[in-house]
């Protein structure tokens, strides 16, 4: 091996889909040191891959420390197991990000208590106390401030449209008589966010030698592509009476619809009367921090809610729900259907012909709201156990999507001058390699990758160097 070959990086994902993201990245030093850090470290989402959860494949306890890119809990998820395990550095992220995880984590240790006492276990993979001992190793970082981690590693966050908080994360490696390793993860990525006020990324941060692990979560479609049908359709179901179900994640898309029904009702497309219910406890914490200024949000977007939203309570729920004939909008949690006040709320209208289940999002793979899109209208489905005919109008949509739609990737990619590598996470299979193609035709990095769970990169400053099987332990 040549000298230079003794200063490398590889590049894992442990889970490179769309969800349950963490990267472990492994230094080797030319005086023959190793370090591990990892970025994100999230839970899974779909129902049936719950045992994934248990496992991180490798040992906490060599882990120097951790980058977190925003607060979704498919990349924040299974930091307090990491914790629990025997993790014990610090977890760099934005004060915004900080905010989010206090909230986020507390609740999943929550769900996952729940989920363990339905499975009849009673063995939740973390507790509240393994999420008191994570918040305490919690650093937060100022957007575009190098931090010095240490002799070796540099690390910046810069703005990123995804989510308030939501962080660009960018790794320099050094080494005395070596060019550095930079690295940049991009985490979930959008290049706006109408609650934020985003500054442009910097020109050395254009200008550096760099492999970019991105994304590529809508790999597959341009932006041209994407129908907005959202609107449209509640003003229809309202203007016939109907109840609209519209399934949200509790940060961010919440707070997004709850705007765009106030601006409907402002241009006299909804009226004011129609009842706008909002539940979840946890969106309603988040919506309450949006427009209390907990996060850094632009001034003029605090007033993003309808004037008579009503904040549901488990009471006033049952009687919504007994309540099925009236015309309402009920904006509930969890955006794919299969948690939270949403799990009622949809069986209770999904044989209701006037009722309209709009979806807002992703849904992945095994959750409800992936199962319904799979049901033609009139046929059975199934939720808990207990068999529905679809009868109710169920639809999507991509419009609010906080990913960076294929097109917008590309012109993203394209800004940087110095791309030695693109590895491409976060997305299934076949769209990360179809999006390689597009990426190597239209951005022309020296090379592209894509991310699996089989194999890792090991890149040096100059590029790749090789990919090989990966073996965690
Ligand atoms: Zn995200
Ligand atoms: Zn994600």
């Amino acid at each position: 091996m040549g000298k230079k070959e003794r200063f490398y990086v590889d590049v894992m994902a442990l889970h490179p889909q769309v969800t349950g993201s963490c990267n472990i990245i492994t230094t080797r030093f030319p005086d023959g040191r190793k370090s591990i850090f990892v970025t994100d470290c999230g839970l899974f989402q779909g129902r049936e891959e719950e045992d994934y959860n248990k496992e991180l494949f490798f040992k906490p306890e060599n882990i120097k420390f951790s980058l977190v890119t925003h607060g979704h809990t498919d990349h924040i998820g299974r930091l307090p197991l990491m914790v629990r395990k025997g993790y014990d550095n610090p977890i760099l992220t934005t004060r915004d990000t900080q905010s989010i995880m206090a909230v986020s984590l507390k609740d999943s240790a929550k769900v996952l208590k729940s989920e363990a006492k339905k499975r009849k276990d009673n063995k939740p993979i973390y507790t509240d106390i393994d999420v008191a001992n994570t918040m305490q190793l919690v650093k937060s970082c100022e957007f575009e401030h190098k931090i010095h981690m240490n002799e070796n590693v540099d690390v910046t966050f810069f703005n990123n449209g995804h989510l308030y908080g939501a962080a660009l994360v960018l790794v320099e490696i050094h080494y005395p008589g070596e060019e550095n390793i930079n690295i940049l993860f991009t985490g979930d990525y959008k290049q706006d966010n109408i609650f934020l006020d985003l500054k442009p990324l910097p020109q050395w941060l254009y200008d550096l030698p760099l492999t970019i692990v991105s994304e590529s979560t809508y790999g597959y479609v341009d932006s041209s592509e994407i129908k907005k049908n959202f609107s449209d359709n509640v003003i229809e179901c309202i203007r016939n009476g109907g109840t609209v179900v519209i399934p949200v994640f509790a940060l961010g898309r919440m707070q997004e619809i709850l705007y765009l029904l106030k601006q409907l009702q402002d241009e006299s497309y909804l009226p004011y009367e129609i009842p706008i219910y909002v539940d979840g406890d946890l969106g309603i914490e988040y919506t309450n921090m949006c427009k209390t200024g907990v996060f850094n949000v632009k001034e003029e977007m605090k007033d993003f809610m309808p004037p008579k939203v009503v904040y549901v309570d488990k009471t006033m729920r049952n009687s919504i729900l007994q309540d099925k004939d009236s015309c309402k909008i009920i904006v509930t949690t969890s955006g794919m259907g299969s948690f939270g006040p949403a799990q009622a709320y949809i069986p209770a209208y999904i044989d209701n012909e006037n009722a309209l289940i709009h979806f807002t999002g992703y849904t992945v793979e095994g959750t409800l709201g992936r199962r319904l899109k799979d049901t033609p209208k009139g046929e059975i489905v199934e939720i808990r156990g207990v068999g529905y005919r679809r009868l109710a109008k169920v639809e999507y949509t991509s419009e609010f999507s906080a990913h960076a739609k294929a097109d917008e990737l590309i012109e993203f990619l394209q800004k940087f001058n110095h791309l030695n590598l693109v590895l491409l996470n976060h997305g299934e299979q076949p769209v990360k390699e179809m999006f390689a193609k597009r990426v190597m035709d239209e951005v022309n990095p020296k090379n592209v990758g894509i991310l699996g769970r089989q194999y890792f990169f090991r890149i040096n400053p100059y590029g790749l160097v090789a990919s090989k099987p990966t073996r965690f332990i």
